[in-house]
């Protein structure tokens, strides 16, 4: 674009230019033309050429108006466009500047700019309510004012930097206040460069997240919270099954494979103390146990919680056994000792079973298996003891299991059937009762009740057997009752867990509703270890299962601990003297003097007793001489058939 300079010299030079064309011009024509009009006359030339002069000026000063006109006008419209320009520019920059300040000053964010030496020179309301000082009282002053001495400092090192050039963008900062208060917030921030590239300041931007930071600081409490309940067990405050799977992963698939012993500790009889002092009590006994497994280990060690009254410990770098050894010796010695709660002495053993990594197993799941059939040993070594793993219990397991498996499935399958025993007055040899026995046939195999029945206690699924053996032991003593076969009572047998289930009465009224069986027909044979566990209770139940018409006797009798101050109170009609008593009883005085005290008992007591597996001739003697009431065994009958048992009473 020209500039309005040159354009004015270019029209006082077109102006000039035309003035001399014109001027040239009149010179060199003007007299020629006088004199061709004068034709000599001096007067007349005289007049022409002051005529010719005041031509001259008319023309010129008409030329003159006429080219000044042109070019003065053109000057004044674009003097006036410039004028009104330069207005509206500045209309338009006014404008900007409020709107610049209104934004400023609206901003939720805190807007703010500072000197060379950290003064403010701008400080938004925005900026004002994040410290909570009016703007006005900030400006020319630095952060001192604004933030702790140690806050003021910090932001003065990132300010140090952006002076040098740098650039913060969303940058986290954490103060405090000048009032004190922790604050959290977002920060850009840049240098304030002047028109010739000169810092000459800095300028920011902030925001405060000081409530998205409580919160998010909230969600990991609340998360760490929870993490650390799934992690442990809240009573004792011990790592959980969770954390030792964790642990044992973490320390099995460790390259180095650092060794280690793993003991499972299953408390003896937790469940027995639980039941008769109270679930509180049992908590108490926990946290002692505790407490006694921390002080015996060294600090490091990781102790676990995985059960109900299971512990885990791992000691780590035992190669050697024998330290182990020494180790359990201690602890169980300790245990040994009882625990004073509530102002009672109670004694608790544990069984202990070790698992040695990594030469036993080399997995979490492995390691705990193999401890676990370890520790099933040290219970079947009597409790109170500590095994290490040994390959066969694997085995022993594994039976255990695919046992249970195959007999949740033999229920289905109707592999299951009673075979019965009958029972023999010794004075007049009349059958005077029958003991249901369960028989279960697997691919063409008798498998032994003596082994599936303890695998179903212990997995549970003795509630369903129990449940099949009293509905078809019903259905055969109705069955036979009809066919007016007379043979005294059925006797079946209910093991400790199915007669303490809760549902146990509701389950015996239903099964004789649904076979029309009388209960009189029926006598229940209880084991001493049922009526052990709440002697009270099972009182109450057992005269609630008299009353409706049921007998009951005592199993095994002898092998538990019966106790004659309940034993009196229970309503009981029969012992059953233990096969293992009646075994060489001819020539061990021991069991001679067992049997002839249960007779007595239950003479004094107004029951009557039964011996089983008598074989001999002798053994019958023997009984016989002492007073016997009733004899099992297969000096008479092995158990039978349904269709045998039914052949035997047509004959008599
Ligand atoms: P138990 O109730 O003590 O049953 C007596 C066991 O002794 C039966 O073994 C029977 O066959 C056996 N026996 C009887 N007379 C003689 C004899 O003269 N000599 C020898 N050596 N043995 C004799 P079984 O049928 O193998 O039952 C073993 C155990 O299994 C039973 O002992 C009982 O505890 C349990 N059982 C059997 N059937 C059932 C059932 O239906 N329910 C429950 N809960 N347990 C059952
Ligand atoms: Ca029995
Ligand atoms: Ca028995």
């Amino acid at each position: 674009m020209e500039s309005k300079d040159s354009q004015s010299v270019k029209s006082a030079l077109k102006i000039s230019a035309l003035y001399l064309i014109f001027g040239f011009v009149w010179i060199y024509f003007s007299d020629s033309v006088v004199e061709l009009f004068s034709s000599g006359n001096p007067h007349q030339l005289t007049l022409l050429q002051h005529y010719k002069g005041w031509f001259f000026i008319l023309i010129t000063t008409f030329l003159l108006f006429l080219l000044m006109h042109r070019f003065l006008h053109k000057g004044f419209i674009e003097y006036t466009q410039r004028i009104s320009e330069q207005k509206a520019s500045h209309d338009r920059l006014a404008q900007q500047d409020t709107l610049l300040r209104t934004i400023v000053n609206s901003s939720p964010d805190a807007i703010f700019a500072k000197d060379m030496e950290g003064r403010y020179m701008l400080f938004n309301s925005g900026a004002g309510e994040l410290v909570n000082i009016s703007p006005e009282n900030v400006i020319g002053h630095t952060d001192k004012l604004l933030f702790s001495s140690e806050a003021a400092k910090k932001i003065q090192e990132i300010d140090r930097l952006i002076l040098a050039g740098g650039v913060i963008q969303n940058h986290e900062e954490d103060v405090i206040t000048a009032s004190g208060k922790q604050k959290y917030f977002w920060v850009t921030k840049g240098p304030l460069l002047s028109e010739t590239g000169k810092t000459f300041g800095i300028f920011g931007i902030s925001r405060d997240i000081t409530t998205i930071k409580e919160n998010e600081q909230a969600i990991i409490k609340a998360k760490e919270h929870f993490d650390y309940m799934a992690h442990h067990d809240l009573l004792t405050e011990l790592p959980n099954r969770t954390s030792l799977i964790e642990k044992l992963q973490h320390q099995t698939s460790d390259i180095e494979n650092h060794p280690f012993a793993l003991l499972f500790l299953d408390l003896d009889g937790f469940k027995e103390i639980n039941d008769s002092y109270g679930h509180r009590f049992g908590d108490e006994l926990l946290v002692r146990i505790t407490q006694l497994l921390q002080e015996l280990f060294p600090p490091d060690t990781f102790i676990s919680r995985s059960g109900g009254d299971e512990f885990v410990i791992l000691l780590s770098c035992h190669k050697d056994k024998n330290i182990i050894h020494n180790t359990m010796f201690h602890l169980i010695n300790t245990l040994n000792n009882p625990f004073h709660i509530d102002e009672i002495d109670v004694y608790i053993t544990a069984s202990i079973g070790i698992t040695m990594y990594p030469s036993d197993a080399s997995s979490a799941e492995e390691l705990l298996q193999k401890a676990d059939a370890a520790m099933y040993n040290a219970k079947n070594m009597g409790r109170n003891t500590y095994s290490f793993y040994d390959l066969q219990f694997t085995e022993k397991a594994l039976h255990r299991t695919t046992i249970a498996t195959q007999l949740k499935k033999a229920i289905q399958n109707h592999e299951l059937e009673l075979y019965f025993q009958p029972q023999i007055d010794i004075q007049t040899e009349n059958i005077i009762g029958m003991e249901a026995l369960l028989r279960w046939t697997s691919f063409e195999e008798m498998i032994s009740p003596a082994v599936f029945i303890p695998i179903a206690e212990e997995s549970g699924l003795i509630l369903q057997v129990g449940e099949f053996v009293l509905m078809q032991g019903c259905k055969t003593a109705a069955q036979w009752a009809k066919k007016g076969f007379s043979y005294g009572r059925l006797a079946i047998n209910v093991s400790a867990r199915q007669l303490t289930h809760i549902d146990f009465l509701m389950t015996l009224d239903r099964i004789i509703q649904e076979t029309q069986c009388d209960p009189t027909f029926i006598e229940l044979e209880i084991t001493e270890s049922s009526i052990l566990e709440n002697p009270e209770q099972m009182i109450a139940l057992l005269d609630i299962i008299q009353a409706k018409g049921f007998s009951i006797s005592i199993d095994d009798f002898g092998t538990g601990y019966s106790s004659l101050s309940y034993l009196k109170n229970l309503p009981i009609d029969k012992l059953k003297i233990d096969i293992s008593f009646v075994r060489n009883i001819t020539h061990e005085a021991k069991n001679q003097s067992i049997v002839k005290t249960i007779i007595a008992l239950a003479k004094g007591l107004g029951m009557t007793a039964l011996a089983e597996g008598v074989e001999t001739f002798e053994e019958l003697n023997f009984l016989r001489a002492n007073n016997i009431d009733s004899i099992q065994g297969y000096y008479y009958y092995k158990p039978m058939s349904f269709e045998k048992a039914e052949e035997l009473f047509l004959k008599h």
